[in-house]
Formats: C-alpha cells, sequence, structure tokens
C-alpha cells in the first residue's frame, strides 16, 4: 500500500480498532481503490467461508400516517390527509401468502408514526400474523416507532418491547437512524426520536435478548465527522449488548422530498462510505450491500468493498419508491451477481443462518 492512509488500513486489516480521528482521516480519502482493498482484506477475514447471502422478504407498510415531519420522506402523510391509509388485514395476508410462494420466511414491517393506534392494537396485529403464519419471522416497527408507542401508550419502554415480542414481534429493523448526531436529526426530523432513545430502544431489546440491525442514511446535511460519530455510537452500543447483526448503508434518495436541492451522493461516495464502515465497524459482523438504492451493478460491487451480503430481494419496497430511486432485481439477478464474483449464492434469514438446506 502506497497510499497516505496505508498505515491505518493495515491497522484495520490486522484486526486493530480505529480511533474516530482515525476513521475520520479514513473518510476523508479519496483513495478508494486503497479503501475497497482494505475493507474487502476485512471482509474475507470475518468470512472466510467462499458464500455470499441474501435473503427473501417483503416490506409491508401497514400505515403511512405519520406524526411525525421529516424532511428527507416522500413516504408518509399527515393525519386527516386525504390518501392517509391503513393497510386491511386481508391485503396483509395476502401480501405474506405471496412472500410465502416465493420462498420467503420473514416480513419487514414497518410504518408511519401514526397518531391514535393503541398499543393493543399493534399486539393483536402481530399475533393476527403468528396465528397464520409461524413459520414467518416478523422483522418489524423501527426504533422511532418503539419509541412512539411508548408515549402513545404511556408504557415505559421495557414493557412496550415486551408486550410486542409476546404477540410475536421477531426482531428489529434498525430503520430511523438516519444520522445518529442530534444537531443532524434536529435539522431534517421534526417529532422522532432523538440519538439517545434510538440507541436506547436498541439496547433495551438486545437486552432482553433480541436482535436488530443498524442503518446509516447518509449524504445530506452531515459531516463527514458526523458520520463518523454515527459509527461510533453504533460500535459502543455494540461493545455493550452485541446484539446488532448488521450493517446497512444507503445514500439519501432526494427526489420529491423537502431536501431535493441536495444533490444526491452518488457511486463513488457509497462505496467509500460502506468501506470505512467495514473498517470501523469491528464488532458489526455483516455488511449488507444496498441495491436497491444502488442498482444491480454497485450493489453487486458493493461485495468487494465490505459487504457480505446482498441483503433482501424485496418484493415490495414502498418507501424508497416514493422518493424516484428503486431498483428491483430478481432472485436469478441476485444470484448471478455473486456468482461472478466468485462466491456461491446462499439464502439466509434475518440471523444469518442458512435455510437453503444446501
Ligand atoms: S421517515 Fe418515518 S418518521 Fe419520518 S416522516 Fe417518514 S414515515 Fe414518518
Amino acid at each position: 500500500m502506497s497510499s497516505a492512509i496505508a498505515p491505518l488500513l493495515e491497522k484495520a486489516v490486522d484486526g486493530e480498532r480505529l480511533t474516530p480521528e482515525e476513521g475520520l482521516r479514513l473518510i476523508e480519502s479519496h483513495d478508494l481503490t486503497a479503501l475497497g482493498r482494505a475493507a474487502d482484506a476485512v471482509t474475507r477475514r470475518l468470512h472466510p467461508e467462499p458464500y455470499r447471502t441474501s435473503n427473501i422478504d417483503r416490506n409491508v407498510n401497514y400505515t403511512n400516517e405519520c406524526a411525525a415531519v421529516c424532511d428527507f420522506c416522500a413516504f408518509y402523510r399527515p393525519p386527516g390527509h386525504e390518501e392517509v391509509y391503513v393497510l386491511p388485514r386481508e391485503v396483509l395476508y395476502q401480501k405474506i401468502e405471496e412472500t410465502v410462494a416465493l420462498g420467503g420466511d420473514q416480513i419487514l414491517m414497518q410504518g408511519g408514526l401514526h397518531a391514535k393506534l393503541p398499543l393493543e392494537w399493534y399486539e393483536e396485529l402481530l399475533s393476527d400474523i403468528k396465528t397464520r403464519f409461524p413459520q414467518v419471522n416478523i422483522h418489524g416497527f423501527s426504533p422511532p416507532e418503539i419509541h412512539h408507542f411508548t408515549k402513545v401508550s404511556k408504557q415505559p419502554l421495557r414493557v412496550v418491547l415486551e408486550r410486542l415480542k409476546q404477540a410475536g414481534l421477531g426482531s428489529l429493523p434498525g430503520g430511523g437512524a438516519e444520522i445518529l448526531v442530534d444537531r443532524v436529526r434536529k435539522e431534517i426530523t421534526r417529532g422522532k426520536v432523538l440519538t439517545e432513545d434510538w440507541l436506547n430502544v436498541n439496547r433495551v431489546w438486545h437486552e432482553m435478548g433480541g436482535r436488530s440491525s443498524a442503518t446509516m442514511m447518509f449524504g445530506h446535511v452531515e459531516t463527514l465527522a458526523e458520520r463518523i460519530e454515527h459509527l461510533d455510537r453504533l460500535r459502543q452500543l455494540q461493545d455493550e449488548t452485541g446484539g446488532f447483526t448488521a450493517f446497512i448503508c444507503w445514500t439519501f434518495q432526494p427526489d420529491h422530498t423537502a431536501l431535493s436541492h441536495i444533490p444526491p451522493a452518488g457511486a463513488f461516495e457509497y462505496l467509500k462510505t460502506q468501506a470505512v464502515g467495514r473498517l470501523y465497524l469491528d464488532n458489526i459482523p455483516n455488511i449488507q450491500s444496498s441495491w436497491v438504492t444502488q442498482g444491480e451493478k454497485i450493489g453487486q460491487l458493493a461485495l468487494y468493498f465490505g459487504a457480505n451480503d446482498m441483503g433482501s430481494l424485496m418484493i415490495e419496497e414502498n418507501v424508497v419508491a416514493q422518493a424516484g430511486t428503486v431498483y428491483h432485481l430478481s432472485l436469478s439477478t441476485i444470484r448471478r451477481s455473486i456468482e461472478e464474483l466468485g462466491y456461491i449464492p446462499r439464502q439466509r434469514n434475518v440471523f444469518y443462518q442458512y435455510i437453503d438446506g444446501e
């Protein structure tokens, strides 16, 4: 390595932890090739197996009503808006049936922050689904929703999580993290969970034995130092609990949002940030490529820039789709993307266990 950042990259490749200052130096670098090679070396050390994975699930957005206002969101409708919906059960069941028929084992169930639905409504939703589809994992309710449920129900966080778990909640998606720095959150969201509470939802869920994923949406109003601060907060919590299964990052999609004047971050920024994520997050085992926002080609290349997983074959995706850019890949395209890189594709569940019986 002849690059100016070579000593830092060697350190990370050897499994030594990077400091926030070192993380910042890496993300400020433009040496994408060196960052990618180092991230790939770390991925191969953590995942020497000849497989790269994906899973099959479906996004189910049970409501688009949202009491919060996020400038980057084109999906939500405020309470009382004529386009507000709450998904009827028959529609929901049909979506799950289709998912199961395609070999899916899970639904990713998220919504806006509905102003009125009581906690009992969510409990009933979970138990109705589990009664009909006991084999399907409900990967549901991102930390902002869980935090919102504590406000609506006036119940402590642990009680809310225990009641939802009892009703059938399987794992938590890491959505709504954006950038875990309150300066950024206050600039782009109103009425939505701040950093400490986002982390605390995960902390308590992990303490209960639960697992969740961690995400980052970048390329809007944050600085590079704030991206590193975000990674550092995740790393600190993971040291405490070990409950994050994976990290997924993607670039902000500006179309049809209140931030549409911000030019979209491109492939260079995406690959660089993900590579730094792999180098920095030495305690999170898996990184998912975000082909939904980056497309097939960059999504495939991401497997050489720190990712070891292609994420989900998402049968339906509404949230990013509302903001313009969304890519659909078939299962055969995902498998081919993995094979072209010299790996064997395998299907996994949310806990990264192989479920294809091969
Ligand atoms: S991102 Fe989530 S919390 Fe924010 S407005 Fe959209 S639906 Fe509501």
